[in-house]
């Protein structure tokens, strides 16, 4: 049989007959490459290639990417190179075959920095030319239709790398349909039992809802047409991987039992034009009640792949759910084509939304690659862009700034400008100040609020969610731990010195040391000593053999470390006491390099006496700098006006209030729990006596 007649006949439908000439010339150029080769399940192996061509085919690619389709695998498997390539058909079509071929290279290796890196180059490919990852796709959902001649383990992984990566990537993409796919494949390969038992209890509800959901699409139907609304209604029903995923979504919440995730029912609309999805929308909610908060307006803010549809939900009869989607038929064909509908639906000047994303998306991951190095650090910044749950923020000029799910007012600085990022201190949301870290809610409007001079606080990465914020933040600690352990790594070797300055040492020592530790420079060193990794004892042996090593201390040494406040990363303040200066405090050596000063008296310190190697006697320097963080509750009766009296008297104070929790205890009485920013001890005390002073007051004290 002549693979090629199949192909053949659909390229027809869209391609000139000079076109499919040449497709056909790299069909045959394919299958002479191939020739003698089986795949695992025993069949030639050209049928392969073929049936990639077909799939984008029938999305109706261009010639060149058929032809690359068809020569994938001939650079990977046959010895064919590039050059030959080139020389048989063009420059582009060899391109597109190298680009498939860079990506098979690396297999999914189990080592995570081997699938980070393959997931890069293909990130980057696909920037340079997308036809590339559709290939790809493509060649990855016909393997995932042939899956079942592998072994059962090649099997699992492979689903897995599908579920996990190039599921998304079609999602990204736009492609619901080649997306969904992947996933029923890929569910069904990683899970097998569970797929088999969910596609059961789906046959087996097929008949009791089929009554339903014909009485409902018949009900829907005949309003709209009632209503002159030329549409059409079909019920839609839930994928086996789309049900496990609700599964598994609800399981946190005690019921997670397959009837009530069946009890969801889905239908969609689809009819001419924007205008009637809006009168649909508005019958809809005339004839069913809809359940408030679930509506989404997808048509005005599209998806970040570029999806359009309105969402609601409604109680239909019997209380059921009804789950609604309203789009026109363009739409549709965008919902489940995506980028590709660009080859599909050639409608001259209709702009491609999903296209538009996708290349809006893939500038970004362009930046986002010349600013990490690290393949890891860039796949999981990636992912984070790869599940495209996003709320819609405001400027204050009233610009849209998407973002993800949970991202916060510092995400939003950086996605504004990286400058107004790393200088942001505080921030308005909906005109009242908010904490940076507040979880931002979709429709918000969000001012942000900088300083000249200001940093960003390593303590965001423990809630910034956006790639291009987490890179940001990660680029400027990694420049401030260096200097900030070169300083404490001087002050430590200084101290084992005996007190002496570094800058009183000869300069051949200097170099002897660097020499004979193998470094290049002595501020590396006292990087090490900065963090921990090298004893400063030991370089300041190196430096002066005499210094005794076993013998007393020198004069001095027995002084505890002064803290200055000024040490930036290498010191943290332990959260659970907050000491500040004016406390008596002490030292324990962290895990990565540093200390943690707790108050001598916190109970995680307990016993620091007893166990000399693990902490470090430190004390407070004389007059110190800097504002430092306190918890302070106050404890108040429940009456009108309480909060705002004493928020007010900190702020004049000149207190810096860094977050407020309020607690109802019960009906009379509320905890109020301030984070605020003093300078000492003493400045502290006079506050509390002042807000004592109140007489709604009950109780103010310091959270140890
Ligand atoms: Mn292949």
């Amino acid at each position: 049989m002549y693979l090629f007649s199949g192909l053949k006949e659909q390229l027809q439908g869209y391609l000139d007959t000079s076109q499919v000439k040449v497709v056909e010339q790299a069909y045959i150029f394919a299958r002479n490459a191939h020739d003698g080769q089986l795949r695992s399940s025993g069949d030639p192996y050209i049928t392969h290639p073929v049936a990639v061509a077909k799939i984008l085919a029938s999305l109706h690619l261009d010639h060149q990417t058929i032809m690359a389709a068809l020569l994938h695998d001939v650079i990977e498997d046959c010895e064919v190179t590039r050059e030959q390539l080139t020389d048989t058909f063009d420059e582009r079509v060899a391109d597109l075959v190298d680009g498939v071929s860079k990506l098979t290279q690396i297999k999914f290796r189990s080592r995570e920095e081997a699938q980070a890196e393959n997931f890069q180059k293909m990130m980057m490919a696909m920037v340079e030319d997308l036809r590339v990852v559709l290939i790809k796709l493509a060649d990855r959902l016909h393997n995932m239709r042939t899956l079942g001649s592998l072994r059962p383990d090649k099997q699992r992984r492979i689903a897995k790398e599908t579920i996990e990566i190039y599921a998304p990537i079609a999602n990204r993409l736009g492609m619901y349909a080649i997306r969904s796919e992947l996933e029923e494949l890929g569910f069904a390969a990683k899970y097998p039992m569970r797929y088999r038992v969910i596609r059961e209890s789906v046959k087996k509800a097929r008949g009791n809802r089929k009554e339903i959901v014909t009485s409902i699409c018949n009900n829907i139907q005949s309003r709209l047409d009632m209503e002159n609304i030329i549409a059409e209604v079909i019920g839609r029903e839930k994928s086996p991987f789309s049900i496990y995923q609700k599964m598994q979504e609800k399981l946190g919440e005690k019921v997670h039992v397959f009837t009530d995730v069946m009890d969801v029912y889905g239908f969609r609309v689809t009819t001419d034009s924007e205008d009637n999805c809006y009168r649909i929308l508005g019958q809809l909610h005339n004839l069913y009640r809809p359940v408030p908060g679930r509506f989404k307006d997808y048509i005005a803010i599209p998806k970040a792949n570029g999806y359009q549809s309105l969402h609601t939900t409604l109680k239909g009869p019997h209380g059921l759910h009804i789950e609604v989607q309203t789009r026109t038929t363009s739409m549709d064909q965008m919902a489940d084509n995506g980028v590709a509908a660009h080859w599909l639906y050639k409608t001259g000047n209709d702009i491609n939304r999903a296209e538009i994303r996708a290349r809006e998306w893939m500038r970004n991951l362009l930046e986002l690659h010349k600013n990490t190095g690290d393949p890891l650090e860039f796949i999981e910044s990636v992912k984070v862009d790869l599940f495209p749950d996003e709320v819609y923020i405001f400027t204050p000029n009233g610009n849209i700034i998407e973002l993800p799910r949970n991202a916060t007012p510092v995400d939003f600085a950086y996605a504004i400008h990286t400058d107004v990022g790393n200088s942001c201190i505080a921030c308005k949301v909906d005109g009242k100040i908010a904490a940076l870290s507040s979880e931002l809610t979709n429709g918000q409007t969000v001012e942000i609020i900088t300083a000249p001079g200001a940093k960003p606080n390593p303590g965001w990465l423990s809630f910034a969610t956006t790639s291009k914020a987490r890179t940001n933040i990660r680029q400027f600690i990694k420049n401030l731990r260096r200097d900030d352990a070169i300083n404490l790594g001087k002050r430590l070797l200084e101290k084992a010195l005996g007190n002496r300055s570094l800058s009183s040492i000869d300069n051949e020592v200097i170099k002897r040391v660097e020499k004979e530790t193998h470094h290049e420079s002595f501020d590396d060193i006292l990087v090490e000593i900065g963090l921990g990794q090298t004893a400063s004892i030991i370089i300041a042996h190196r430096i002066n053999p005499d210094l005794e090593a076993s013998a007393k201390p020198a004069e001095g040494d027995n002084l505890p470390l002064a803290i200055k406040g000024t040490e930036g990363m290498m010191i943290e303040y332990a959260k659970c006491c907050h000491p500040i200066p004016g406390d008596p405090i002490v030292g324990s050596i962290s895990n990565s390099g540093g200390f943690i000063l707790h108050r001598q008296d916190c109970n995680n310190v307990a016993n620091h006496e007893a166990h000399l190697d693990k902490y470090v006697p430190v004390q407070w320097e004389k007059d110190i700098e800097g504002e430092f963080r306190v918890e302070l509750r106050v404890e108040v009766v429940n009456q009108h006006g309480v909060l705002a009296k004493v928020t007010s008297l900190i702020a004049d104070e000149g207190v810096n209030i860094a977050n407020i929790e309020l607690n109802s205890k019960d009906g009379t009485t509320n905890h109020i729990c301030f984070l605020i920013d003093v300078k000492h001890r003493l400045r502290l005390a006079n506050l509390i006596r002042k807000i004592r002073l109140y007489d709604f007051v009950i109780k103010v004290s310091r959270h140890r």
